[in-house]
């Protein structure tokens, strides 16, 4: 994620209020950006762009852009940086919202995609193959269960899931 001189440009300040007034989006402003999060982020460790720190720094200045950040997407809910945080940021609570807005926006990361289909199709975020039953068999692993992905494929159609996937 990098800044470019017409970052400045890209202020949109219903964003960055939007994201104020959700339920605790308030103390974003608490955040005083010393970085422990950056720090603590065993994500941030093994790339060279997604750093939390700087995506709260966006999200106070209201660069929407972010929403079209990849970035966005590695956070794996840890919650190490949530319970640093010095000022009581709930991080976790931030890049949620935010994927819901990119989502909303049409910026589902193309992997993405791929692992809903991969679910309203199989029940499960790949399909098991005769090959890896062969091999789970060959090491004496238990059968997998069965996956139903009917539930999933509800919720998909109530939430318009389906039509950000086709
Ligand atoms: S640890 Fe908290 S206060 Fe520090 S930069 Fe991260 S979110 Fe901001
Ligand atoms: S919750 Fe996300 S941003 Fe925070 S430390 Fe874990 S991976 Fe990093």
């Amino acid at each position: 994620m990098a800044y470019d001189k017409s970052t400045i440009s890209k202020i949109d300040l219903s964003f960055k209020n939007e994201l104020l007034n959700m339920p605790g989006g308030e103390i974003l402003k608490n955040c005083f950006q010393c970085g422990l999060c950056t720090g603590s982020c065993i994500v941030s460790r093994n790339t060279d762009t997604f750093r939390p720190r700087q995506i709260l720094r966006m999200v106070q200045l209201g660069i929407k852009d972010i929403l079209k950040a990849d970035d966005l997407w590695r956070c794996v809910t840890c919650y190490t940086c949530v319970e640093r945080c010095p000022q009581g940021v709930k991080l976790t609570d931030v890049f949620t919202a935010l994927k819901n807005m990119a989502t909303q926006e049409g910026y589902l990361p193309k992997a993405m995609k791929e692992l809903i289909k991969a679910i309203y199709e199989f029940g499960r975020i790949y399909e098991m193959t005769d090959v890896q039953e062969f091999e789970r068999e060959e090491l004496e692993l238990p059968d997998i269960p069965e996956a139903s992905p009917l539930t999933f494929r509800k919720i998909a159609e109530k939430t318009g899931l389906t039509k950000l996937i086709d």
